[in-house]
């Protein structure tokens, strides 16, 4: 296996990393995760413009036009020979002093990682997951905007270690107001009486790459869809409820803090939807 580091092509082996390296003294860094579909990257565009906008706003320059990105993320795929595989994309401050001041920090690093696809299993496709809600609430995006896709994920990871100790396989993360904003590292789409709703971005959630595809499909698909709040109670009572991400497409979720989600079993919206991201997938990417 070759990974992109800082301009070359390594083995797996040789790709380490300074201990002064920002982006692991502080999590000073930017990060993306994409699919790659039958040798198509998916929907490239969408993540390198949210991995730009991430750097932009924390003031980190990519030493990379948008095209040589793109090149380089094609590359590491093609010199890997992938057809189904998971791409991470890191862009760290880059080495510098212990100081937390970036000033000292003299060239970003530029990692891409291109591996063999690690599928969830199918059978937690068919029977959903267990959510429960969580303590810890997502950072207020006055403070810091959940759209920056930042090596800081201390929130995140906070919550999946609660999800963990309560023994379910994901967490709903709330607001400071308590209103259900997203996953650990997913978005959250609740059915009601065949209208399909997730929360607006603005409530603290990223604005997910496969949240948009997925509103696109419900909307040509003929489902009526609405951005708007909604409290654990509205998931409780939800007809169908479904988490979206890069890494878990689209998935059922049967049981949310001890209560079953209908019958329990995947939704039909929610299978339909699964079918057709499926197919977009296939036909939509960079090869
Ligand atoms: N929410 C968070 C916090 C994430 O880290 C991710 C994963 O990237 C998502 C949602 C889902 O976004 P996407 O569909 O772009 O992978």
């Amino acid at each position: 296996q070759m990974i992109f580091l800082s301009g070359k092509f390594v083995k797996k082996e040789e790709a380490v990393v300074s201990v002064y390296d920002h982006g692991f003294l502080y999590g000073d860094g930017v990060f993306e995760g994409i699919r790659v579909y039958s040798g198509n990257v998916f929907r490239l565009e969408n993540h390198l413009k949210r991995l730009y906008e991430s750097a932009h706003s924390i003031m980190l320059t990519i030493p990379y036009t948008l095209e040589e990105m793109t090149q380089i993320i094609v590359e590491t795929v093609r010199i890997n020979e992938l057809q189904s595989a998971y791409i991470r994309v890191v862009v760290s401050r880059g080495q510098g002093n212990l100081g937390l001041d970036p000033s000292s920090c003299s060239m970003p690093r530029v990692i891409v990682i291109a591996e063999e696809l690690t599928l969830y299993p199918k059978e937690l496709y068919e029977r959903g997951l267990k959510v429960g809600s969580v303590a810890t609430r997502r950072n207020r995006p006055d403070v810091l905007s959940p759209q920056i896709k930042s090596l800081n994920y201390l929130n995140n990871i906070l919550v999946k270690l609660e999800a963990n100790q309560a023994g379910v396989d994901e967490a709903l993360m709330l607001n400071d107001q308590g209103y259900v904003t997203e996953g650990s590292a997913d978005n959250i789409f609740i059915i009601k009486n065949g209208i399909i709703y997730t929360p607006p971005v603005y409530l603290g959630a990223l604005e997910g790459i496969t949240r948009n595809a997925i509103i696109e499909l419900a909307r040509t698909n003929g489902y009526e869809l609405k951005e708007q709040p909604f409290t654990r109670h509205d998931v409780y009572i939800a007809d169908e409820v479904f988490l979206t991400g890069t890494a878990v497409e689209v998935i059922a979720v049967n049981e949310v803090d001890t209560r079953q989600i209908k019958d329990g079993k995947p939704g039909p919206i929610t299978t339909h939807l699964l079918n057709e991201f499926r197919k977009l997938v296939t036909t939509d990417g960079v090869q």
